[in-house]
């Protein structure tokens, strides 16, 4: 028998003490035949369970659904969101929270089993989930943590045996997501749209007790609240963007009140600069382009702030001014995280007015040539002009120069700024055709070697080793464009 002391659980489920209106009680699905994949040592380390244990059967038997651990309350969570725009119920159709597990550092997350089979949240779906799009989410997941990018992380997809059914018959997985929580801005529009009142207050304050423990004794927490995930989200898209990453579904199911990346469908990094870009098939309008996101990051946290709006002041008219003052400083916040952050990438340690036409006039050079986002910061952090067509370009060479002068205008010796740049600008990201190629040696041929050994030149971002040099390249170029399509 499989004993919380083996694998280390230590659960304590805060969240299943809420109001049982916030989610729905569920039992396992069990699958045929699980077979563990994958497993992430280091984070099962870091979270103070033995891997052994949880790679023999009674272990897999638990990533995979079939039994429920000892201290576990298996639930699906309730939640809304507004879908490009559209608003709607949905809540976890195909994923249960397996419990809270306290880590040996005191850390609360969620341990989520994600194609975890049917819940009444389920709608039309089958509530499972593909072996391909499950890998995908643990690669990119894992990727974006060695990137410093607040994210959910990845401990496990265990293949269930069984097929699915999409366009084609699939492999079917579980991924084991852990998180900081999974309480979501769609959470919230949930309660304000369907819940009385006091059921939203409570809410409130327990999400900000888990997560914002510190403005518990504010004047007004619930603008406390907004403030502060304000913060987090600003800073997160800022990341986002300096990383040249594209999340693809920004809707607000898919937007934290912790602060991390979440759901690793349709998302992509970028290859050539341009603000337009879109990999989502389903993304027709470009709502989720690249250049589009600090925006949609706004709108989505208007949305976040409107729930708010019975707490934040008795009269709706004041509640109204206090949330829009709140949002109107989100621009403001991630433009200054966006400043830093192409400072370091540019090896700037102070502050000019002009700083900011520097970054986007080099921008508008990248996109004019079409040139790689990553590689161009990584020649620049080499000082390696590689053949690309923007190196070639005479704009570029005036740009070049003028980043020269701004450079020896702050006085810093040369290693400090190659040193800075180095840590600033990955010089391996998941690069699609990479990926692509390790889903399918994996998930079509049940060759993991390919993935295993991507997810370790990701571990080391910024480490410019020799063997990672490979992993640099760009693809042959393809006359198709890049398509990325929903996990489901
Ligand atoms: P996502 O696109 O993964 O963020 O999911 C959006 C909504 O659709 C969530 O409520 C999911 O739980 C639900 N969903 C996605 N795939 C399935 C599926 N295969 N079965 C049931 N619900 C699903
Ligand atoms: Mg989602």
């Amino acid at each position: 028998m499989t004993s919380k002391k083996e694998i280390g659980w230590n659960f304590d489920n805060s969240y299943a003490r809420l109001p049982n209106t916030f989610f729905s009680t569920v039992k396992p699905n069990p699958v045929d035949a699980p077979k563990l994949v994958i497993l992430n040592d280091s984070l099962a380390g870091t979270l103070g369970f033995d891997a052994d244990a949880l790679k023999t059967a009674e272990g897999i038997e638990i990533l995979a659904g079939n039994h429920v651990p000892e201290g576990s309350a298996p639930l699906a969570q309730a939640y809304a969101g507004h879908q490009f725009g559209h608003f709607n119920m949905l809540g976890d159709g195909r994923a249960m929270l397996v419990g809270e597990h306290i880590t040996p550092e005191d850390n609360r997350v969620d341990i989520q089993l994600k194609g975890s089979g049917r819940t009444p949240f389920s709608r039309g779906g089958d509530g499972r989930a593909a072996l391909g799009p499950m890998l995908r989410e643990y690669i990119i997941s894992e990727a974006m943590h060695a990137l410093r990018i607040p994210t959910t992380r990845s401990l496990a997809v265990v293949a269930t045996g069984e097929s699915i059914i999409r366009e084609s018959m699939l492999h079917g997985a579980i991924l084991t997501r852990v998180a900081d929580s999974h309480i979501r801005v769609g959470t919230f529009q949930y309660a304000a749209n369907w819940r009385p009142v006091e059921e939203l207050r409570i809410l409130a304050d327990y999400t900000i007790q888990r997560h914002y423990p510190e403005i518990e004794g504010d004047e007004n927490p619930y603008l406390s609240l907004l403030q502060e995930v304000i913060k987090r989200q600003a800073a997160l898209i800022s990341k986002w963007q300096l990383a040249g990453f594209i999340h693809g579904v920004m809707n607000t199911d898919n937007m934290t009140i912790s602060g991390e990346t979440i759901d690793y469908g349709p998302c992509a990094f970028m290859d050539s600069y341009d603000l337009a870009t879109v990999f989502s098939s389903i993304d027709r309008e470009g709502r989720y382009a690249y250049g589009n996101q600090p925006y949609i990051g706004g709108w989505n946290l208007a949305r976040f702030a409107e729930t708010l709006l019975p707490l934040l002041h008795d009269e709706q008219e004041e509640a109204v001014k206090i949330a829009q003052d709140a949002i109107s400083g989100y621009n403001k916040i991630y433009q200054t995280h966006w400043l830093a952050g192409m400072r370091a990438k540019l090896g700037i340690f102070n502050e000019e007015k002009d700083d900011e036409v520097l970054f986007t006039d080099l921008l508008k050079i990248m996109q004019k040539n079409k040139a790689d986002y990553t590689n161009t910061f990584r020649s620049l952090t080499l000082d390696k002009i590689e053949e690309a067509p923007i190196f070639d370009d005479a704009e570029f060479a005036k740009w070049h120069e003028q980043w020269q002068d701004r450079l020896s205008r702050q006085n810093v010796p040369k290693e400090s700024v190659s040193k800075l740049m180095r840590n600033s600008n990955p010089s391996v990201i998941p690069r699609n055709h990479r990926v692509e190629e390790a889903l399918e040696a994996a998930a079509e041929k049940g060759d993991y070697s390919v993935l295993k050994k991507l997810l370790e030149v990701l571990s080391q971002p910024y480490a410019y080793s020799k063997d990672q040099e490979e992993y640099c390249k760009l693809p042959e170029s393809s006359s198709i464009p890049y398509q990325t399509f929903c996990g489901t």
